[in-house]
């Protein structure tokens, strides 16, 4: 199944997609399948991010090639750091390039969904607490990482969180193929085959640390190929079984 956010006339609303037709939710899917009874035609350019978590735990250096481009040692332990809500952007949305950073990079990445409150889950028990897929950019200013200890600056700015265009629920992340062009050049290829840390180690590992609330957002991390963006950029990145995210550089 398929599920997102579509801009209406009267606002943002959770829908379920399904062929050419958008059928519109009364609350958000990971709290429950209630079909309002409308339905629209989905139209591409309607799709707003479809993602409200409280939250946003990404995972840092979980590919072995691309901790090497970076000139990391491979980690023994997932690299845990968060992203703020604000950071959020949708489907065609524009990536803002900020003053403070002369080096932002994309970075994509499989984006997991929580559907269940996950604290303190067993690995083998963790995928029940899944909703579902998107694509997603973990933006970065690499200026600012490699200066500041903390990633917050580096990764926090307003629009370094594209996510999108939609959640697919029917998806096994075990080996899926993350993508990234730019401007129609591919710059990553990767598969989530090559990931240090799967989807259920990282799901039982961060609800460890903290409470995995409905609607919380999980950046799994990047294959290697990572690459500045300038203005006019157009960048997409595509997850297979997924779809496109297809956004903009700007300043
Ligand atoms: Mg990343």
């Amino acid at each position: 199944m398929r599920y997102g956010v579509l801009r209406t006339s009267v606002g943002p609303r959770f829908a379920r997609f399904e062929g050419g037709a958008a059928h519109v939710l009364e609350v958000a899917p990971w709290l429950g399948e209630r079909p309002s009874g409308e339905s629209a035609a989905l139209a591409e350019d309607a799709l707003l991010c479809p993602v409200a978590p409280s939250k946003i735990v990404c995972i840092g250096r979980n590919y072995a090639a691309h901790a090497k481009e970076l000139g990391h040692d491979v980690p023994t332990e997932p690299l845990l750091f968060l992203k703020p809500p604000s950071s959020l952007l949708g489907p065609h949305g524009i990536v803002r390039l900020p003053p403070e950073s002369t080096r932002v990079e994309h970075e994509a990445e499989l984006a997991v969904v929580i559907g269940k409150r996950a604290k303190g889950v067993a690995k083998q028990d963790a995928m029940a607490h899944v909703f579902g897929y998107a694509c997603a950019c973990d933006v970065t200013a690499r200026d600012l990482q490699r200066k500041d200890v903390q990633f917050t600056r580096a990764k926090g700015f307003d629009t370094f969180c594209p996510v999108g265009p939609w959640i697919e629920t029917a998806v096994d992340p075990a080996s899926l193929a993350v993508r990234c062009t730019v401007n129609g050049e591919t710059r990553q290829d990767g598969s989530t085959a090559n990931m240090i840390f799967d989807v259920p180690t990282l799901i039982a590992y961060v609800s460890r640390m903290m409470t995995l609330e409905p609607g919380d957002v999980i950046l799994t991390g990047t294959p290697e190929g990572v690459g500045p963006l300038v203005a006019g950029d157009a960048l997409a990145v595509e997850v297979s079984g997924v779809g496109v995210l297809k956004l903009r550089v700007e300043k």
